[in-house]
């Protein structure tokens, strides 16, 4: 391929380029757990390179050093992101675990940047991989940073309030310590973050990359040396992306940009309208006056995306109202889906968060995360408008 493309090009041809030579128009899915081997010595050696996370020789030998549709799936990923490669793992946690385990962090310092996803919280806050943690916020990074620093991790925007954070300013910070972006909320339609320094990018491609609720799934894009770790991690754990899930996903790429763009819009007219609304107190949103402090869209992330998140006057009791009275949109934990979903984040996502630190992020119990999807937003309002009524007056 010659020249620049635009990203909504990009997402229908990426991880594609062997097709025409193979002679097909679909990426196959090869499902082999297992592949004939001809010749001993090859095979002997083949082994040897993908078990310390090489790149496939003759043959993949066993289906979980490597596998033929998961690698054009990571093709993709790392052509979005602007990353040399990308590992893909079954889940965005296994993908952030395989993260800790490959950087040392496990055996050292981890940085951390609240508010983050609950599942990610939990795993850092309760030691279980064994890291040391450091709760840190963007203007203390520097003084947080150790030696032993293996990795700084942050989510921008951050879940549940969408907090934006500088990552060019958070790397100088960081210094020698090399950082994680989650950047699940932004996919790379919104944010590259390799290009504004940080080493790894992960997803939970669970929400928008998969964009359909229908497949479990994480990746992480980075450089070649990291890549190599990372899958060496991945075939001695067994964390892996099954080759049918990695189909899902490559299939949904195409429409990545337009899904994005669709619930972005959709997200900016809801967060206007709840902003208006009686019965709600305020909104998160990047796309509201105070939503972006710092300036960065435009310059980090080029739109405000597709998640959103407001306060109900009332309390606990009426968000479980509201998420109670929806009928378009689905009460469900997860976003980045075609179809709208509401949450609370007090009593599940970030559940398992200490209670003092989840209220010092900002999340009270009346905070209710909207996850926005493609359909129309008139359609989505009369819901919404709806559901915040009959709370409201119900008391
Ligand atoms: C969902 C999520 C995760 C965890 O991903 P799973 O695919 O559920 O394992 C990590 N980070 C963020 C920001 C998420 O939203």
């Amino acid at each position: 391929m010659t020249g620049p493309r635009s990203i909504r090009t990009a997402v229908v041809h990426a991880g594609r380029g062997d097709l025409r030579a193979l002679g097909v128009h679909a990426p196959p899915i090869d499902r082999s757990t297992t592949y004939p081997l001809d010749d001993l010595d090859q095979a002997t050696a083949d082994l040897e390179t993908l078990a310390h996370g090489g790149e496939p020789g003759a043959s993949p030998v066993y289906g979980r050093l490597h596998n033929p549709t998961v690698a054009r799936f990571e093709r993709a990923v790392a052509d979005l992101e602007g990353a040399p490669e990308s590992v893909a793992f079954g889940s965005g946690m296994a993908a952030l675990t395989a993260v800790l385990l490959a950087s040392g962090a496990t055996t050292g310092h981890v940085a951390a940047i609240r508010p983050v996803y609950g599942g990610t919280d939990h795993l850092l806050a309760s030691e279980l991989l064994g890291s040391r943690v450091t709760w840190t916020t963007p203007d203390k990074v520097e003084v947080d940073v150790e030696p032993e620093t293996a990795l700084v991790l942050v989510e921008t925007p951050s879940n549940p309030l969408l907090d934006l954070v500088d990552l060019e300013a958070l790397v100088a910070a960081a210094g020698d310590a090399p950082v994680l972006v989650d950047n699940t909320f932004a996919t790379p339609i919104l944010q590259q973050p390799l290009r504004h320094g940080a080493a790894w990018s992960v997803h939970s491609a669970t929400k928008f990359l998969g964009g359909h609720g229908d497949v479990v799934a994480g990746v992480v894009a980075c450089d070649a040396e990291r890549a190599a770790a990372l899958r060496r991690v991945r075939v001695a754990t067994g964390a892996l992306l099954t080759p049918d899930a990695a189909a899902l996903l490559h299939r949904s790429l195409p429409t990545l940009a337009l899904r994005v763009e669709a619930a972005q819009a959709g997200a900016t007219e809801l967060a206007t309208r709840l902003a208006r609304h009686p019965a709600v107190t305020w909104v998160r949103h990047p796309s509201r006056p105070d939503g972006d402090p710092d300036g960065l869209l435009g310059r980090q992330q080029a739109g405000p995306g597709a998640v959103l998140a407001f306060e109900v006057a009332g309390g606990h009791r009426a968000a479980a109202a509201v998420m109670g009275a929806t009928q378009l949109i689905t009460p469900a934990v997860s976003l980045g889906a075609t179809d709208t979903l509401i949450q609370h984040p007090a009593g599940l996502t970030h559940r398992v968060v200490e209670e003092q630190a989840l209220a010092e992020t900002g999340v009270t119990p009346g905070t209710l995360r909207l996850s926005v999807g493609i359909e129309d937003p008139e359609d989505l309002w009369a819901d919404l408008d709806a559901a915040l009524r009959a709370a409201h007056h119900g008391g």
